[in-house]
């Protein structure tokens, strides 16, 4: 398992959890999509693959936002379903 990390100012290495951007953060949101929506995971289940898929550690409320933040395929699914 890979844990994506990065050095802070105080020169230790921290995993990136809340403070992704760009490239990353839309592959921890796509990838949260795709579980929650696509695989019907909840949103702890799909915080605890992220960490083990894509060593990207989120917490549940983060997985809440990232998956609020945009309207995927799925989600639309349902949408239109309900
Ligand atoms: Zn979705």
């Amino acid at each position: 398992m890979v844990i994506v990390v990065e050095r802070r100012r105080d020169g230790k290495l921290h995993p990136v959890g809340g403070r992704l951007r760009g490239v990353e953060w839309n592959r921890a949101v796509n990838l949260a999509h795709q579980l929650h929506c696509r695989d019907g995971l909840s949103y702890r289940k799909t915080a605890a693959a992220m960490l083990e898929n894509l060593g990207i550690r989120r917490s549940v409320g983060q997985v809440f936002a990232d998956i609020a933040s945009f309207t995927c395929d799925y989600c639309r699914q349902d949408a239109a379903d309900g």
